[in-house]
């Protein structure tokens, strides 16, 4: 977007979940923004809160989490940001890609927001990176997945600085994750669920306390996935052998 669009029709919004976001999340959209301006939204509840409100977690079919404390308070963010400055078209770019998973691919990379769009206002969702592939991705900023590779092998062997050093993506790719989404995601398979239980016990900790008070298991996708406890116990018996 940046090398291809006039920079001053050009904003980012973030939408921020305080506790369940990564550490360094929001420093790591405005290093590679540069001048575009950064916009942080914030539901008026906490990822927290919601789960304790509802007594469950949020189900990976409907993601309230998504459409609650991320979709609700940008689509309230966009239609306060075209008021204000009289935009009439909108084109909300995200990072969707059809590889992540199969509801993902069937999404049309160009379509209209029905319900942001009004008599005076057209907005249009756009997915710029639907096509690429995880390889494309890192290769935008010239990084081969052996390259990744590499970094995770230094990284799990405990030479963190070096297999960070000169990264130009977030650093949990190189800690091990798949996707950077919230740090515990309901959409997340075992392999992202063992690597955040790694980098953070005690949050993870704090996931599986909450299964008890709510007496709810976290869902995670596919029933295969091992209960949160497992995981942890797991990453911790893993984290021995590499010591
Ligand atoms: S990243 Fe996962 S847990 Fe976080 S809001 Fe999105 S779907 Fe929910």
């Amino acid at each position: 977007m940046y090398e291809n669009l006039p920079h001053e029709h050009l904003i980012v919004i973030h939408a921020e979940l305080p506790g369940a976001d990564w550490e360094g999340t929001l420093e790591h959209i405005q290093k590679t923004c540069y001048e575009i301006p950064v916009y942080v939204v914030k539901a008026n509840k906490t990822f927290f809160e919601m789960v304790e409100h509802r007594g469950m977690w949020p189900s990976p079919a409907f993601r309230q989490c998504t459409s609650d404390l991320k979709t609700a308070p940008i689509s309230k963010f966009i239609r306060k940001f075209c008021k204000e400055h009289h935009y009439d078209r909108v084109y909300n770019c995200i990072g969707l890609r059809a590889e992540e998973s199969d509801p993902r691919a069937l999404k049309d990379p160009f379509r209209v927001d029905k319900k942001l769009t009004t008599k005076k206002r057209k907005v249009y969702t756009v997915l710029p990176i639907h096509d690429y592939t995880t390889a494309d991705v890192f290769a935008s900023y010239g990084i081969t997945l052996e390259d990744l590779a590499n970094r995770r092998r230094l990284y799990q062997l405990g030479n963190k600085y070096k297999a960070i050093m000169a990264w130009p993506f977030i650093y949990t790719y190189v800690a091990g994750m798949s996707r950077h989404s919230c740090k515990i995601c309901i959409m997340s398979k075992k392999g992202d669920l063992l690597c955040s239980a790694r980098e953070d016990p005690e949050h993870f900790k704090r996931y599986v306390n909450i299964e008890k008070e709510i007496d709810h298991e976290f869902i995670n996708p596919g029933h295969s996935t091992p209960s949160l406890s497992t995981i942890l116990r797991e990453s911790q018996s893993k984290q021995l052998q590499l010591l």
